[in-house]
């Protein structure tokens, strides 16, 4: 098909494709608890024609759609869960709520979801007019915030079935995602101890609360003697009461461990188990363990990079109005700290050239070019599941300027422009390209294979195993 065709009929579909995404940023739902964004997602679905499967993995708010039949079979992958304490008025450039306290779409999963759901419409045509063999399938995804949803899918076996998968992620700048991710674990340590008057008779309790300070005076400890890339992160999750003058007989500390690679997680892991378990013999106490989620590291395919980077200059970049460069430039004065926009991705690359252009083009206050393509092996900061998905079958991802250039992740200003011009047209700009994509593999089949042939190169015999043991099951945010 065409690349204009493509185009012209998600062009003809925009509107509607708007009203979804911001359907689902009017309903703000955390991990494994997305029912209402899920079924705006899976109607859509339905109206386009696909066949829907729901639950999938045992997950209520996972589900699939697909059309087509046979081989080869590619995925879009699409998330839709918000973020916590981060609701925020659209289309201000301020912090302001109406909900204060509430959830807030703050990493633009509403536009992701719709994104990827614009680019299996555009698969789905293709196929029916070209009377080509092929299945395109979307996934949708849930609990990718601190809930590794794909990676419970991948555990069942959901992606076994694709030959090449696709995603994009909102962001504040045209490109091809570069860089690994790191793997992670997320587990929560629960102490019990024996509740006691704090001044009466204080030689008979046993503080739990005592049992997690010392826990993470440990972890502290220990930082010096892991590796420089790993990342020990914790949150109290309960404190055990906030009576002073009653010794805590709970108290309970979620974790998040990091690292390049799931083996080096584990390996930390373990040292941290053995540091819960020194807190709870130190304090007379006993420990719970209790993994919540993990996920794995990116396994990165220049093949699929590339290609998705000729469709980002196939398909023409979204023009936008007087009024989204001045929302723009509202939002990025709104922003404290400002970081170089370029920073980290001039970190990926050792080529003068694109320094020099991303040097000159430093300063705009929506990021409207795209940027050269980037092949870093190099693992940013920060974590997804798609990693998983990546084990599974060669996959890649691009971002686009969602977002003012300046915009931070997770925050309120991203909240704020979930509804704009701005993150409408890039939104379906990342559907046109993960769709151009896709057409491109399934017209030229031998590139699939040099995309297989990569990840097998770069696993080097090494097979995917699911970092969450099999008898975990997912857990609602805050039902932990
Ligand atoms: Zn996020
Ligand atoms: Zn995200």
């Amino acid at each position: 098909m065409d690349k204009k065709i493509l185009c012209e009929l998600l062009d003809a579909k925009a509107e509607y494709l708007n009203q979804l995404s911001d359907e689902i940023w009017e309903t703000p739902e955390l991990a494994f608890t997305e029912q209402r964004s899920a079924n705006v997602l899976i109607q859509a679905l339905k109206q386009e024609g696909f066949e829907v499967t729901v639950p999938v993995a045992g997950i209520d708010t996972a589900f699939s759609g697909r059309f087509g039949h046979g081989k080869p079979v590619i995925g879009f992958l699409g998330e839709f869960d918000a973020l916590s304490s981060l609701n925020q008025r659209a289309g201000v450039a301020e912090k302001q709520s109406d909900h204060p306290g509430g959830c807030g779409h703050g990493c633009g999963h509403n536009n992701l979801g719709v994104g990827s759901l614009a680019a299996a419409i555009g698969v789905k045509v293709y196929l029916e007019a070209a009377g080509k063999q092929g299945t395109v399938v979307y996934y949708g995804c849930p609990g990718e915030e601190g809930g590794s949803g794909k990676a419970f899918m991948a555990r069942e076996g959901v992606f076994d079935e694709l030959d090449c998968a696709f995603c994009w992620h909102p962001g504040t700048t045209n490109s091809v995602t570069s860089g690994s991710s790191l793997a992670n674990y997320q587990i929560l340590y629960s102490f019990k101890g024996v509740s006691a008057h704090a001044a009466g008779a204080p030689h008979l309790g046993r503080s739990a609360l005592d049992a997690v300070e010392l826990m993470n005076v440990g972890v502290n400890f220990l930082r010096e003697h892991v590796i420089q890339e790993a990342r020990m992160h914790y949150a109290i999750l309960n404190s055990g009461g906030i009576s002073p003058n009653v010794v805590q007989p709970t108290a309970d500390v979620l974790y998040l461990l990091r690292a390049p690679v799931t083996s080096q997680v584990q390996e930390i892991y373990e040292r941290v188990n053995d540091i819960a378990k020194g807190a709870a013999l130190m304090t007379g106490t006993s420990v719970e363990i209790k993994f919540i989620k993990a996920c794995s590291n990116t396994v990165l395919n220049s093949t699929l990079e590339k290609l998705l980077f000729d469709n980002m200059n196939q398909i023409p970049l979204p023009e936008y109005t007087a009024e989204d460069y001045s929302f723009a430039k509202a939002i990025n004065e709104s922003v404290e700290n400002r970081t170089p926009v370029f920073e980290k991705l001039m970190k990926k690359t050792s080529s003068e050239e694109i320094i020099q252009f991303l040097k000159d083009h430093e300063g705009r206050d929506i990021n409207d070019f795209i940027v050269p393509l980037i092949h870093s092996e190099q693992a940013g900061g920060g974590s997804t599941d798609v990693g998983d998905v990546s084990w599974v079958c060669p996959t890649a991802q691009i971002s686009t300027a969602t977002w003012a250039s300046a915009t931070p992740g997770h925050s309120w200003q991203i909240v704020a422009q979930g509804k704009s011009g701005l993150s409408h047209k890039s939104t379906l700009y990342a559907g046109k390209v993960l769709a151009g994509a896709a057409i491109d593999l399934f017209e030229n089949p031998e590139l699939i294979q040099k995309a297989k042939d990569e990840k097998q190169k770069k696993l080097d015999g090494a097979e995917y195993r699911c970092p969450i043991p099999k008898d975990v099951k997912p857990t609602p945010m805050g039902k932990m």
